[in-house]
């Protein structure tokens, strides 16, 4: 039933989903005087439909590539796997606004409330006066440094329990890019959107910007490998994003750029993608229910309890001086997600 009818029923949820967070952005609002609540902000809402037009031409483009057999529209529309199924539920979060409110929640509104009050003029303008073609990249450069560090930073026995749920994606597809813990996007948004804009980056150069991160980073999760020759001119490509999701130990720690991969030639985390790049298992080993079950809801909850937990774990540990000695950027493989859970 579910399957023949699958597009009305998906259409039918993302309709009631957006309504629901609209009247949830309305109640965050008032309740925290903020005018601005989001998701109605039109420059986020502005971003975040960018990304359907940038999916659109990833699935097209993918397709053409690999062929159908390979391809990410294949697999949304006749694979049905769970991971796949899961990649929808995420889009459907991201897109609908519901993500944003559980992120801001989540994040106790402190990501809005720096947002909304540096970019409403407390800039310190370094950057207000240049013009878009020297903002435009500047602002890509140093979006793919602050990307760079924060997702190794989302490598760490801190932040993982979140992370793991971009990795848990068992095959790769174009969706994968907003499938991320809706508190990693309100982190994403004070790291993209709050730091340019207290530098005095204009509102343009963020959107452009922004635009062409959002336009390269689903092509990033797609199966079109054969652009590894890529990799030597600077930027990663789906190869070599495909190495940093490897289930393997070796791949772990590996490839954290986002859109260039200078940084992590630079601080020595680079490894080219081999000739057996496609055969590379994806994944993630965590416990029981957190990934790929189908009730999204209960896996963010779940995801958001191991993540308090492994923050109050590593901030004990970093008041003991053997723990400050033995420093704080391990491989993942040491802290599996609900790690001192069930
Ligand atoms: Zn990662
Ligand atoms: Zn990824």
């Amino acid at each position: 039933m579910f399957r023949t009818h699958r597009g009305a029923a998906l259409a039918g949820l993302i309709v009631a989903m957006t309504a629901l967070s609209y009247i949830a952005a309305l109640a965050v609002a008032a309740a925290t005087g903020l005018r601005e609540g989001l998701p109605i902000n039109p420059f986020e809402t502005a971003l975040a439909l960018a990304l359907l037009p940038s999916v659109a031409f990833a699935l097209s483009i993918e397709a053409l590539a690999v062929g159908w057999a390979r391809s990410s529209l294949r697999k949304l529309l006749v694979g049905g796997s769970a991971s796949s199924l899961n990649d929808i539920a995420y889009v459907a979060l991201y897109l609908t606004g519901i993500g944003r409110i559980i992120g801001i929640v989540g994040l106790l509104g402190a990501g809005l409330w720096l947002e909304h009050h540096v970019s409403a003029g407390a800039g310190l303008s370094i950057a207000g006066a240049w013009p878009l073609w020297l903002a435009v990249p500047a602002l890509y450069l140093w979006g793919s440094f602050w990307g760079y560090w924060e997702h190794r930073f989302e490598h760490s026995r801190w932040m993982w329990s979140l992370h793991a749920s971009h990795h848990s994606a068992e095959e790769f597809n174009v969706l994968n890019v907003v499938r991320s813990h809706p508190i990693e996007w309100a982190l994403n948004d004070v790291a993209n959107l709050l730091v340019p804009a207290s530098l005095g980056f204009s509102p343009e150069a963020i959107a452009v910007t922004g635009a062409i991160f959002i336009f390269q980073t689903p092509l990033l999760h797609s199966n079109w490998t054969g652009l590894a020759w890529l990799e030597r001119f600077g930027v990663i490509t789906p190869a070599g994003h495909r190495l940093h999701h490897g289930v393997e130990a070796r791949f772990h720690d590996r490839n954290f750029g986002e859109a260039l991969n200078i940084w992590d030639r630079l601080f020595g985390t680079y490894a080219a993608p081999g000739p057996d790049i496609d055969a590379v298992k994806i994944g993630v080993d965590a416990p029981a229910g957190r990934h790929n079950t189908l009730d999204p809801f209960r896996e963010i909850w779940l995801q958001t309890l191991d993540w308090l937990t492994a923050v109050r774990r590593e901030a004990a540990a970093a008041l003991t001086p053997a723990a400050r000695r033995a420093g704080s950027l391990p491989s993942h493989a040491q802290c599996p997600a609900g790690d001192g859970r069930e």
